[in-house]
């Protein structure tokens, strides 16, 4: 395991082929936030704020967290995370009192305690995952394509993935 580390290491050192870290998590995060805020969209393109019930155009809606975005445990958790819109991710600072009743109202009692188990969880996230997870939300999109501007979006940062060096496989490529 340490050798293979090491020799991936190296050959994004000799040759910078490779899409960095902070590429693969900057492409994430935004892979991830069409997730988020599309995933319960209609087919007009829009959704209801998790916290105050604002009914909103996806792309205008941020996707808020639960535990702090910085807290890889949960960051890209689906249930950590939840559209809401600007009054409330922003201004309201998450509006944590209405997050955490209705994050327990959708998925039980539990909810918030495994949440910030998950959230102290400190063990690294490797670049590999974070493709993983590009992977998987990029997978999970494509059945969002029927909600107006997705499909746009995504291919927007499917381009700045490949541009990078990322690699998605077949399904990608045809998105170019
Ligand atoms: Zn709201």
């Amino acid at each position: 395991m340490y050798q293979k580390r090491k020799k991936i290491k190296h050959r994004t050192k000799a040759k910078a082929l490779f899409i960095t870290r902070p590429q693969l998590k900057k492409i994430l995060i935004d892979m991830f936030s069409i997730w988020i805020r599309s995933r319960y969209a209609d087919e007009q393109g829009l959704v209801k704020c998790f916290t105050c019930g604002q009914i909103d155009y996806w792309e205008e809606m941020d996707c808020g967290h639960y535990e702090r975005s910085n807290n890889y445990g949960t960051k890209w958790d689906e249930e950590n995370c939840q559209v809401q819109c600007e009054r409330c991710n922003i201004f309201l600072s998450g509006y944590y009192e209405r997050f955490a009743e209705n994050l327990q109202i959708k998925y039980g009692n539990n909810i918030l305690q495994k949440l910030k188990i998950k959230s102290q969880n400190k063990s690294k996230i490797y670049n590999f995952e974070l493709e993983t997870l590009i992977k998987v939300y990029y997978e999970k999109c494509q059945t969002r394509f029927h909600v107006p501007r997705v499909e746009e979006k995504v291919r927007a940062v499917v381009k700045q993935y490949v541009r990078a060096g990322g690699v998605l496989g077949k399904g990608a490529v045809s998105l170019q």
